[in-house]
């Protein structure tokens, strides 16, 4: 806990000095305390008010107390907080199926209800190796998972395992399944070679995931797992066009399952409710959280597709798994109340304006700064790569831990503005990033704003 580097920034003075019992991430050192907040921004007990650039972990798109949606959650705890999912569905469940199931088209059939981003890709992975003991010709063989460096998919044993999250992985690697390998990411700025063309990348990114298939045996691969658009460990870096599709060729030759992780890239953060859907591929399984219930409640999900889904229902016809939360009602109430605003307020157009408009004032404000090397986004999700050296793009050593120090320094009150750091700097594994991930109802005004700040403290 005591995670280098991390030292030599304090918090505002206004953090509490003593502990309630609380055990944070940091056990040393207390968050401010937030309570309550309006739109964009979080006022602490202090009465700071914080410009929430970033909406936590990219999760309150619709931004703070919308009564929209806390009407929503009070009816649903009037007629009923909590019912057994193993016995009972719920009309708030059914709902919100419904409208994932129809905003994929009915591609991806059913919805598995969770908590977390966490449980969701658990839920995927153990759906993957189900499907292939289900096929009519069931080949149980299929155990391995092929993902990618630098890519976070939750912090479980098993999600842990699939993600390449290095400091989190390190003490825990004795419990981590050996059945999960890592190949490159499509990450332009450091994997490109000079010269290269764009085609070139992918085509080679995609001969290495080809040769991991080869490596493992191919027929022993249950599924590929990537996010749509890396966010946490990597920092936000757009796929490339045709980069996903000729991934999922390479699955598809060998009979593997391709799935998207997009708890964080997923429903509106990059501009169209699903990131797939700019790619022109469709995953086999699709994890979502973030976004899906802005926040209000602890919500996320798996979609799957409805080959998946028609192999289960001919076979066991039933999901070998199952959590007493699952397909909770007031979430379930919370997400669909969510999902009905961003319709209602017509917030993906904005999310796609909004989204160029914050990329060109960074660019316009940091494109020649000498330790911003890298601008990247696309919608609402953008991200800052800070280095030593713009030339080599050397990046600060881990002890520095650059975007941790962002973090602690954004909250001055000078600069009052969260910022979300990117934990691969810290890893050792990348350049350190920043994110911002406003909300989806963001104004021009605001993004100004956000700008602003971030360069002062970027300045700093
Ligand atoms: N997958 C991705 C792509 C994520 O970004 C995250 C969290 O940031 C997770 C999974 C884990 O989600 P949670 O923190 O809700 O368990």
């Amino acid at each position: 806990l005591n995670m280098p580097g991390l030292s030599g920034k304090q918090f505002p003075d206004t953090a509490p000095q003593q502990s309630s019992g609380v055990l944070y991430h940091q056990l040393r050192r207390e968050p401010l305390t937030v309570v309550g907040g309006k739109g964009s921004y979080l006022v602490t007990d202090t009465g700071l008010e914080i410009l929430d650039a970033t909406c936590g972990a990219a999760v309150s798109c619709l931004g703070h107390s919308d009564e929209r949606v806390h009407e929503a959650i009070l009816d649903q705890l009037k007629k009923i907080p909590y019912c057994y999912s193993l016995y009972f569905t719920n009309t708030a469940a059914e709902n919100l199926s419904k409208l994932l199931v129809d905003s994929t088209g009915g591609i991806m059939s059913r919805a598995y209800i969770v908590s977390s981003g966490t449980e969701a890709v658990e839920a995927a992975v153990k759906m993957a190796i189900q499907y292939f003991t289900e096929l009519p010709v069931p080949e149980p063989q299929r155990v391995k998972f092929i993902s990618r460096h630098s890519s976070y998919h939750g912090n479980t044993l098993g999600s842990l395992a699939v993600g390449h999250h290095a400091s989190r992985r390190r003490i825990y690697e004795s419990l981590l399944s050996k059945n999960i390998s890592h190949i490159p990411q499509c990450y332009p700025y450091r994997g490109m070679k000079p010269n290269e063309t764009t085609e070139e990348y992918v085509t080679r990114l995609a001969q290495e995931l080809e040769d991991e298939f080869q490596r493992l045996g191919p027929n022993t691969v249950a599924a590929f797992v990537a996010e749509t658009m890396p966010g946490a460990t990597l920092g936000c870096v757009p796929p490339l066009p045709g980069y996903l599709k000729a991934l999922k060729a390479v699955c598809k030759r060998h009979g593997a399952l391709f799935i998207l992780d997009e708890v964080m890239s997923g429903m509106g953060r990059t501009g169209t409710l699903h990131a797939w859907e700019q790619e022109d591929v469709v995953p086999d399984l699709q994890t979502i959280a973030k976004g899906l219930g802005a926040g209000y409640a602890p919500i996320a999900g798996l979609l799957i597709n409805k080959h998946v889904v028609d192999t289960l229902n001919q076979g066991t016809g039933a999901f070998v798994h199952s959590q007493t939360y699952q397909g909770h009602p007031v979430a379930c109430a919370a997400a669909y109340r969510v999902q009905q605003i961003i319709q209602e307020d017509n917030l993906l157009p904005n999310v796609r304006e909004m989204g160029i408009y914050l990329g060109e004032l960074l660019h316009e404000r940091l494109d020649n700064h000498p330790h911003v090397g890298d601008i990247r986004g696309r919608g609402l999700f953008w991200a800052m790569e800070l280095v030593q050296d713009r030339e080599t793009k050397q990046s600060y050593p881990p002890s520095k831990a650059v975007s941790w120090t962002m973090h602690t320094t954004g909250l001055k009150p000078e600069h009052a503005i969260s910022l979300m750091p990117g934990s691969g700097g810290a890893d050792g594994v990348n350049g350190d990033h920043i994110i911002l991930a406003p909300p989806y109802n963001t104004t021009q005004e605001e993004i100004r704003l956000i700008v602003d700040r971030t360069v002062r403290v970027i300045q700093e």
